[in-house]
């Protein structure tokens, strides 16, 4: 069967969102995306479906919140407008959600959190508690307590720890790349080529991601493999698409072909 079919049956999907799916360059919510967002995660909720949102932001909200002309470099002017910036990301997403009844939570991870057994079971019964009661949860990691050494390199490598800690079936990656190129980073090189599916993300994959970065978020495309490999060799699909419109997750449930699956 075509694995791009097998995605309709996908159950338990992990969807994550960068600053920059969410916030316009200048820090500021782009709120016809998250409003978007509320509904296709609702409508998949409604479907059936258990869906968790792993989403960053809260330090360009934060930073927006506080004037600051941009993004703190140190790791205490990070943590401030984390602080600052989760409670309205939360309140944000709260107000959608709203609109369309549908419950969510707040659920901050630290790395240290999954590396030991007990707060990882813990953690993870928390999750599929909210499952029961039919709650999206949304995640980030918990900023203002993580040292950055040990945290997650970025919300990339959050979201594949999270996909594995509930034994989703799915992790989706919404970013501003469509997907992985042939050809590099397709805004430098024209003639890159969309990949649409990859079936072993080995050296040579990694290879094709570059150095794209993007401005206000903290990943690029080889920490976003880094952490689809994790995600995979745990035995769960990988699709990296675009943010532009979150509609585009009921299309890549349909089985239609967008951004790059990586098969497990
Ligand atoms: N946890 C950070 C935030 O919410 C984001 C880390 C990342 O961009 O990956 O701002």
């Amino acid at each position: 069967m075509d694995n791009r079919l097998k995605l309709k049956d996908k159950k338990r999907i992990v969807i994550k969102v960068g600053t920059t799916s969410l916030t316009y360059p200048n820090g500021r919510i782009d709120l016809k995306r998250v409003s978007n967002l509320a509904w296709v995660l609702t409508d998949l909720r409604s479907g059936g479906r258990e869906v968790m949102l792993v989403s960053s932001g809260a330090i360009a909200v934060g930073a927006e919140r506080l004037k600051l002309a941009e993004r703190p470099a140190e790791v205490k002017g990070k943590q401030a407008a984390s602080a600052v910036g989760q409670a309205i990301l939360m309140q944000m997403y709260e107000n959608f959600f709203m609109q369309y009844n549908q419950v969510i939570a707040q659920i901050l991870l630290t790395k240290d959190v999954l590396e030991d057994e007990t707060r990882k079971l813990n953690a993870r019964n928390t999750f599929f508690t909210l499952f029961e009661m039919g709650v999206i949860p949304v995640v980030n990691e918990n900023d203002t307590v993580s040292v950055e050494e040990l945290g997650f390199s970025e919300n990339d490598e959050l979201s594949a720890y999270v996909a594995c800690l509930t034994d989703a079936d799915l992790l989706i990656i919404l970013s501003d790349k469509d997907g992985l190129y042939a050809g590099g980073d397709p805004d430098v090189n024209p003639n890159s080529v969309l990949i649409d599916e990859v079936s072993e993300i080995n050296g040579d994959i990694i290879a094709l991601a570059g150095e794209t970065k993007s401005k206000l978020g903290t990943g690029g495309m080889a920490t976003k493999l880094v952490s689809a490999k994790m995600a995979v060799d745990n035995g769960i699909d990988v699709i990296m698409a675009s943010n532009r419109d979150p509609s585009i997750i009921f299309k890549i449930l349909d089985g239609e072909k967008h951004g790059t699956l990586f098969v497990s």
